[in-house]
């Protein structure tokens, strides 16, 4: 018998809390999650899964002009947003519910309600009721950062509307240069918004290779994305139907729609944290020890709202190690290097591992294998798009310390490579290994000129 009304309480129902509620029930700990919104979190809710969905839908217009090349006539095609964003709310209806189903079959308790905590092991919830649990984990993500102090902001969306949006605009305008602004410029120009991206840096994607940091854009001009670099909005007001956005250089332009896709911000607000003596890192996320425990033993926090890596597999891992850690008698601290991940722009990148940068920061002699090519299928299409493949190799070790893609299908490319790169893959295995033939990822495998610093 506990002393407690249960063993763990989770805050968030999202794919750390929902990870760790699970494993935790089945090692036999008694349960409850609680969630204020919907269950599945931002991925299912409003993050990967619909953003997956919408990328798949903005391709076909492109696929349809590629057709033709192949001998297939296409003019009468046509797209309904309504039907798309309606077929889209099904499929998060069906993952909300197997989630649900998922958390009771576990055993675990689901309470839908919002829940703060009011002392290091017991936690109120919205109807008043206060429940007491031997442990507490903070689960509760990140929202989208909106810079509020931008007159006008509050005429912007962030992605959580995007997905809501009752028509297209005619033209959009997407400020940030990060993962999201990047999906969603692609998203909205393939369903033939006119896409304009404001990105107060010099190039897109800081932190990702430079070489496929300047392909990715110069792709995305291509495909008719208007990029403007070392910009910033400095007001934003109603016009019409639509929104009159100013730059710092004085440029102004009108818009269906301005977007923020300017970072997110973990969710620790009025979650009571404060009254159990939870302590936050200068970046407003909770701050954890490598087995997510905080600053007091008996809380703990995975995911976003941790602000270590803001990726679903992360925050999965972490709460999957914390019930391992908690409940299953396996200390279990989560490694956040090589961590292989995608960007869902057009084209995709999929990355894993150092940067040229880095590399040349952290070793004597670097050598860069890299190749631009145009994919077979353009060859009849006749678009003009081109990949990138790029290999960082420790040119002492022979050790590949980064592979970086910008093509079509780098994601699914990436998620292999981490496996290799993750068990220390020289350059000499990719040498030897057979190439798939014909395929884009032989390219990785059969490249031989080297620059070397
Ligand atoms: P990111 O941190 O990736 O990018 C934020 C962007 O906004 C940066 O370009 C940043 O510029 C810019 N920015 C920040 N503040 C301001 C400001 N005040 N004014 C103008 N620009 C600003 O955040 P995202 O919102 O794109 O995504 C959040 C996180 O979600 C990602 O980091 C990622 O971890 C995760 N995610 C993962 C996806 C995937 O795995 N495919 C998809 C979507 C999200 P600067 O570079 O100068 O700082």
């Amino acid at each position: 018998m506990t002393a407690h009304d249960y063993d763990l309480f989770v805050i968030g129902a999202g794919s750390g809390g929902v990870r760790a509620g699970r494993i935790a029930a089945k090692f036999g700990a008694k349960v409850a999650v609680a969630e204020e919104y919907r269950v599945g979190g931002t991925c299912v809710i409003r993050g990967c899964v619909p953003k997956k969905l919408f990328v798949y839908a903005s391709k076909f217009a492109e696929e349809f002009e590629d057709a033709v090349g192949f001998g297939w006539t296409t003019d009468k095609v046509a797209f309904d947003w309504p039907t798309l964003v309606a077929n889209k709310d099904k499929e998060i209806d069906r993952l909300n519910k197997a989630y649900i189903r998922n958390l009771e079959a576990a055993g675990a308790e689901l309470i839908q309600e919002r829940a703060t905590i009011t002392d290091p092991h017991t936690v109120e919830l919205a109807s008043g009721r206060k429940v007491t649990a031997k442990y507490i984990l903070v689960a509760t993500g990140a929202s989208p950062f909106v810079p509020r102090h931008l007159p006008g902001h509050e005429f912007a969306i962030t992605s959580n509307e995007a997905f809501h949006l009752e028509q297209l605009p005619r033209r959009i305008c997407i400020v940030g240069g990060g993962y999201i602004a990047v999906e969603f410029a692609g998203i909205f120009q393939g369903l033939g918004v006119e896409t304009i991206l404001i990105y107060r840096g010099e190039q897109i994607l800081r932190g990702f290779d430079d070489d496929i940091r300047n392909h990715l854009a110069g792709e995305m001009k291509k495909k008719g994305i208007e990029i403007r670099t070392r910009a910033d909005v400095v007001g934003i007001e109603r016009s019409g139907e639509g929104v009159r956005i100013t730059l710092e250089d004085g440029a102004a332009f009108g818009s269906g729609q301005i977007m923020f896709a300017t970072g997110r911000i973990p969710n620790v607000m009025n979650l009571g944290l404060e009254n159990a003596g939870v302590d936050l890192t200068p970046h407003m996320a909770v701050k954890v020890d490598g087995y997510s425990k905080s600053s007091v033993d008996s809380i703990f926090a995975v995911g976003d709202v941790t602000n270590r890596v803001n990726l679903t597999p992360v925050a999965i891992r972490e709460g999957h190690a914390f019930a391992d850690t908690v409940f299953g008698n396996n200390p279990a601290a989560v490694d956040h290097s090589m961590i292989p991940t995608a960007v869902f722009s057009q084209p995709e990148i999929g990355t894993v591992g150092m940067t040229e940068t880095l590399a040349r920061q952290g070793f004597k002699k670097v050598d860069i294998y890299k190749t631009s090519f145009r994919p077979m299928k353009h060859a009849l299409s006749g678009r003009d798009e081109r990949t990138m493949m790029k290999l960082v190799v420790d040119g002492d070790s022979d050790r590949v310390l980064g592979c970086h893609i910008c093509g079509p299908d780098a994601g699914e490319m990436a998620q292999l490579l981490g496996i290799a790169v993750r068990l220390g893959v020289k350059k000499s295995d990719f040498d030897a290994t057979m190439a798939v033939h014909p395929t884009a990822a032989e390219e990785l495998v059969t490249l031989r000129e080297k620059s070397t610093a």
